[in-house]
């Protein structure tokens, strides 16, 4: 008797009846079989599931033997035997320590325990266990599978005082279908320790070629905040000491340009637990707000966008006729208002709407185009909150458009246009995706055909290079999605331009058609920012906080050497301010040196240090910072320069602005819609 399996490249092999993975590994060749971690199993149609090499193999399925060069499959297997590995040596350093769970994760692995009465664990105690760890893979234990019943198993896990195993092993009896009850389960043994487990892992601990335990945290037993508060170990695992020293080398990049920290150090913005998610913009953040703003203005108007502005409070009837009831309910925040039932608004698009349908609208009159810096909320669980990344308060640069079917093409393509514009100001790279019909959605199929034909239409016209996503279109339309990589190698989505035909419809929406009948018009969503609020984060995690100078909330420092130069200083201040720049003077008491060092640390631009001999010249002595040559954004140095006054203020004059927007602004070095934000006292 014999089985046949199929490889991925499509031949068939020809394995013993009862063959294992390790066997088909072998089949192929001795060197397969030696880096082999695990087997991937595919039955027809179904997902592939990873299992372990010592399994018996079904006839007809098909496989691939995962080794070192798997990618994120075969790390997963090893991040997993690590996190067993790090359960043996927490038994053996602390006994009596009771085990949650410890499954690998995105980036590594974890795993809760509730250790014995009086000890605590802090990150000073990692090497220690870390040590322990080595000690086990140096052993190279096998992994061995084993079943028990559920009662020999309950039997044995109470016996040691593992209670939440015992409770682990109760929920799988318990959500086990009736139609197929439970009746076994498996566990894994490496050296001295069990552990209840699904699997799969590697033949023996030795596949962990590198490892570091990375920090103690507390998680409640369940994410429940009304049992145990556990101890949770996160390290990392990887298949080489090189891959692992660039995965630390990243994470320490990270660390220092968290925007979260930078926001703290910079003071640009707070949060408080009085309104979770929710960020409170300082007086210095709220001048990059605004910048980005005016910037956003001036740019939606220079493409024919009118701004409007709309509540965020709405009858609940709206979000009905929306859709957003019934898709986006558990998302949204409702409130009771002298008896109607109200909801502030996720999107938008329905407020948009209701300015579109307030007035008879003619072809003649298409494209509209709306914008707005729209503040909507969605709810976010708080345990997904991070920093201005995830909020519930958000600040979008919305855009709808209404247009006729036969414009969705060209206003696709000049969206697409706006937004490699605005990315062209931060250096952005970017790449596209084209998301397609979701599981959840509205519309018919053949509207779906329509949309998700028009956005390809869009992009293949114009020769642009994208990834398709099936199924992670919008509910009520498929979108091109637009991603940017930052300085560390970080992939961040910013932009949407999303296609609807399914709202107009809801709404009831109609245009005159040029042969005087009525049409319905087709409506593109679209934010290119993203919102406000993440896309200031994404801005100063990817500069590592040196933002460009026009959004630098003080984009010049003076720095008097001496108490005589103070009043030169104070001239110099006066002709920056004249011109538009944001300056400070820094008059303290201070030395020189400090003054430049508590500069540089806000990441000042132009530091510009004035005694008797400039005074004397009418220049300044300035320190300017400048992107170091050929780095990632953020790495910067300082460049001293001797400067005639007037030179300096036509530099930054020059610089204040990148190109694209210094040829929207007005002769007074201002924004027009900034000047025109005064002058009404908004904002
Ligand atoms: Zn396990
Ligand atoms: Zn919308």
């Amino acid at each position: 008797m014999s089985i046949t399996v199929h490889l991925p490249d499509g031949t068939a092999l020809e394995l013993a009846q009862g063959a294992t993975g390790a066997d088909a590994a072998a089949a192929i060749g001795a060197g397969l079989a030696r880096a082999a971690i695990a087997v991937a199993v595919q039955r027809d149609g179904s997902e592939p599931q990873v299992v372990d090499l010592a399994r018996p193999l079904e006839s007809g399925v098909r496989i691939a033997i995962l080794t070192a060069k798997s990618g994120p499959q075969a790390l997963e297997v090893i991040r997993h035997d690590a996190a067993h590995v790090l359960a043996t040596a927490m038994c053996e350093l602390y006994p009596g320590v009771k085990l949650a769970i410890g499954p690998p994760i995105a980036e590594g692995f974890y795993y809760d325990f509730d250790l014995p009465e009086g000890v605590r664990l802090s990150d000073d105690d990692l090497p220690a266990i870390e040590e322990r760890m080595r000690a086990h893979i140096a052993a190279a234990e096998r992994f061995e599978r084993s079943e028990l019943s559920v009662s020999a198993a309950r039997e044995r896990f109470a016996a040691e005082g593992q209670d939440y195993k015992v409770e682990l092993i109760d929920d799988i009896v318990r959500s086990a279908p009736a139609q197929a009850p439970v009746q076994t389960v498996s566990l894994y043994t490496n050296g001295p320790f069990t552990d209840l487990c699904r699997g799969p892992h590697a033949p023996d601990t030795s596949a962990i070629k590198a490892f570091r335990l990375q920090s103690v945290a507390g998680a409640y037993w369940r994410g429940d905040s009304k049992r145990p508060m556990l101890t949770r170990v996160y390290g990392t695992a990887f298949f080489s000491q090189k891959e692992l020293e660039e995965h630390q080398a990243r994470l320490e990049a990270a660390r220092a340009r968290d925007h979260r920290r930078l926001g703290r150090d910079l003071d640009l913005f707070l949060f408080s637990e009085l309104s979770p998610g929710s960020p409170f913009w300082t007086p210095a953040g709220m001048t990059i707000f605004n910048e980005l703003t005016s910037a956003w203005r001036a740019l939606n108007s220079a493409r024919g966008y009118h701004e409007v502005r709309t509540p965020i409070l709405y009858d609940a009837e709206l979000w009905r006729q929306s859709g957003h009831w019934e898709k986006y309910r558990e998302n949204m925040y409702f409130t009771e208002v002298e008896g109607r039932q109200m909801g502030l608004k996720p999107m938008n698009c329905p407020a948009h709407i209701q300015i579109y349908k307030s007035a008879r609208r003619s072809y003649r009159d298409l494209p509209i185009r709306y914008s707005e810096a729209g503040l909507v909320h969605r709810h976010e669980p708080s345990g997904v909150l991070h920093g201005l990344l995830r909020v519930r308060h958000i600040t979008q640069d919305d855009a709808h458009i209404f247009c006729s079917e036969d414009q969705v093409q060209e206003e696709v393509r000049a969206c697409l246009q706006f937004a490699f514009e605005i990315y062209e100001l931060f250096d952005f790279d970017v790449r596209l995706e084209l998301s397609t019909r979701p599981t959840q959605r509205i519309g018919s199929e053949e509207m779906w055909d329509r949309a998700e034909a028009a956005l390809a239409g869009a992009l293949d016209a114009q020769g642009l290079a994208y990834e398709r996503n099936e199924g992670d279109g919008a509910f009520y339309g498929p979108k091109i999605d637009l991603h940017m990589e930052d300085a560390i190698g970080r992939s961040w989505q910013l932009g949407t331009i999303q296609l609807d035909y399914s709202m107009p419809e809801r709404f009831d929406l109609r245009y005159n058609g040029a042969d005087n009948a009525e049409h319905v018009p087709v409506m593109i969503h679209r934010a290119l920012l993203g919102s406000f609020e993440r896309f200031i984060g994404i801005l100063l995690e990817h500069f590592a906080g040196e933002l460009p100078l026009w959004l630098a909330p003080v984009q010049a420092l003076i720095a008097p050497v001496s108490d005589p130069a103070a009043a030169y200083a104070q001239r110099v201040a006066e002709r920056l301010r004249a011109g538009g720049v944001r300056c400070e003077l820094d008059l303290r008491a201070e030395s020189l040196g400090r003054k430049i060092r508590d500069a540089e640390l806000r990441k000042i631009p132009y530091i510009l240090v004035v005694g008797p001999k400039e005074a004397a010249a009418s220049t300044v002595s300035a320190r300017v910072r400048r992107r170091r040559k050929g780095a990632p954004p953020g790495e910067v140095e300082h460049h001293e320069q001797q400067t005639e006054l007037d030179e300096l203020c036509a530099e930054l004059e020059r610089e204040r602005y990148p190109q694209s927007i210094r040829a929207l602004r007005t002769p007074g070095g201002r924004l027009p819609t900034e000047a025109l934000e005064q002058k009404l006292d908004i904002l």
